[in-house]
């Protein structure tokens, strides 16, 4: 292990290594480097490395590090990539670890590529053979954008670990439930023609408008069905983001679109809530044939729920000293859970610090997410 990196070493490593995902092509990297980084380190401490490519996407890998053998035991999992970066309102360099007031900053420090360092050291000294069951490691692709890389390793079934943690930043709170996140674009074709002859035309800003009426009646079903008080918004959400159609004041509008996002609760699954969409817009679709569409602008990620009573939940409360709870961000766990195993998301740092300049991870989290990291360990496979 004489090369292995300390905690700071292997920090300033990771977040040395670029590994942009973005949906902007000019922003978006693949994470080889980073991925060959943390292979490197896991097999010096003995674990065995699986890379996998992720379908459709350019240069963009999974690892999955498996120490020990055997069924069951824990995976503590992460995402490899971040979020891009604005030069102008960082101090210092994103990819340069500063260590400045008791912090470390730098791009990926809480969400969450510091997170690997920890794991790094929390398995120093772990020797295979002493473990009753396995220890996995998985680093995913594209959190940040498509969660294609955690979608397609559930796909795949590589492992089935009894429980997983997320290292993503929740202050080492256990978070058990968060809600789903999809986008769609709705589009209108009307008829364009002159403003002085309506009746030659259909114009596609009339129809939408009728669209806006149904979609807020749907809003308000949505909250009659479905309520969930562990959220600040106990309700599914639905929001206008934007609307686009015509070109001239004299002239009928021919297309319009409007681009929607709602937020599922768990136990609304995403094709129940792309149901109410459909059911919501029918009457007006039966109305205008042909004329009304609507298609996902990316792909829908699930809402997560890990069920009680659990085992893991009540250890992650035990050993972190915080009670469980619900947040408004989605995550990979719902693809996680598709394991098999109980799931939640617990990390070190808060996630108000992710996706801003000058992000940054306290000293104070160090010593008690390793802590944490190893007591997991302990119960779970030794
Ligand atoms: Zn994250």
């Amino acid at each position: 292990m004489r090369n292995l990196p300390d905690f700071t070493s292997a920090l300033t490593q990771l977040i040395a290594s670029p590994s942009i995902s973005s949906t902007q092509a000019s922003w978006d990297q693949g994470n080889h480097d980073i991925i060959q980084l943390l292979a490197t380190w896991f097999e010096q401490l003995g674990f065995c490395i699986t890379i996998q490519q992720v379908p459709e996407c350019k240069g963009k890998y999974n690892l999955l590090a498996k120490l020990g053998s055997g069924e069951g035991g824990l995976l503590l999992a992460g995402h490899s990539d971040t979020v891009p970066f604005d030069e102008n309102r960082w101090l210092s360099d994103p990819l340069k670890v500063i260590d400045k007031d008791n912090k470390f900053y730098g791009l990926g420090t809480c969400d969450m590529k510091g997170f690997f360092a920890f794991i790094l050291q929390a398995c120093r000294g772990l020797d295979a053979e002493n473990l009753k069951k396995p220890l996995y490691v998985l680093a995913t692709a594209d959190e940040e954008t498509t969660m294609a890389g955690a979608r397609f390793f559930s796909q795949s079934q590589l492992a089935r670990p009894d429980v997983a943690i997320i290292g993503e930043p929740t202050n080492l709170v256990p978070v058990v439930m968060h809600k789903g996140h999809m986008s769609h674009r709705i589009s209108v074709q009307g008829q364009s023609g002159h403003s002085s002859k309506p009746n030659l035309g259909v114009n596609a800003i009339e129809i939408i408008h009728q669209v806006i009426g149904e979609l807020i009646s749907l809003k308000e079903k949505l909250a009659l069905n479905y309520n969930n008080e562990s959220f600040d918004v106990p309700m599914p959400t639905l929001n206008f983001g934007a609307i686009n159609g015509g070109d001239n004041a004299n002239r009928i509008c021919g297309h319009c679109t409007l681009d929607i996002d709602m937020r599922s609760l768990p136990g609304l699954s995403d094709e129940e809530l792309i149901n109410w969409l459909a059911n919501a817009i029918a009457p007006l679709a039966e109305k205008y044939p042909a004329r009304i569409s609507f298609e996902e602008l990316h792909p829908s990620s699930p809402s997560f729920e890990q069920a009680k009573p659990s085992t893991l939940v009540d250890i992650a409360e035990e050993i972190s000293g915080h009670q469980c709870c619900a947040v408004n961000y989605a995550t990979e766990a719902p693809f996680i859970q598709q394991l098999g195993c109980q799931t939640i998301v617990m990390g070190p740092g808060s996630i108000d610090q992710a996706h801003q300049p000058n992000e940054f991870l306290a000293f104070t989290e160090i010593d008690k997410t390793t802590t944490v990291l190893v007591k997991m360990i302990q119960h779970y496979c030794l």
